[in-house]
């Protein structure tokens, strides 16, 4: 399967999720191993959910719209990359 940093991205976020199975969660590994843009990636998506949940944690009525965040990363990603 050819790399693609944006498909990798997405299997990131499920990485973090929890959502991979044990053969995706090796495979991810591999492929962040090899691309210094996914394991950044990867290390900023992590960052980010950690931010997150400290937010949550302490805001209950947080405002903040976890999706409108990721699409304001995923376009600073795809700016960087250009
Ligand atoms: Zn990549």
């Amino acid at each position: 399967m050819e790399h693609q940093c944006d498909e990798i991205f997405k299997k990131i976020v499920l990485l973090l999720d929890n959502e991979l199975n044990q053969e995706e969660k090796d495979w991810l590994r591999d492929e962040l191993i090899a691309c210094p843009a996914c394991l950044e990636n990867y290390e900023m998506e992590k960052d980010f959910k950690e931010m997150l949940c400290e937010k949550l944690k302490c805001m209950e009525s947080c405002e903040c719209n976890e999706e409108q965040l990721k699409s304001k990363i995923l376009s600073k990603i795809r700016n960087r990359e250009k």
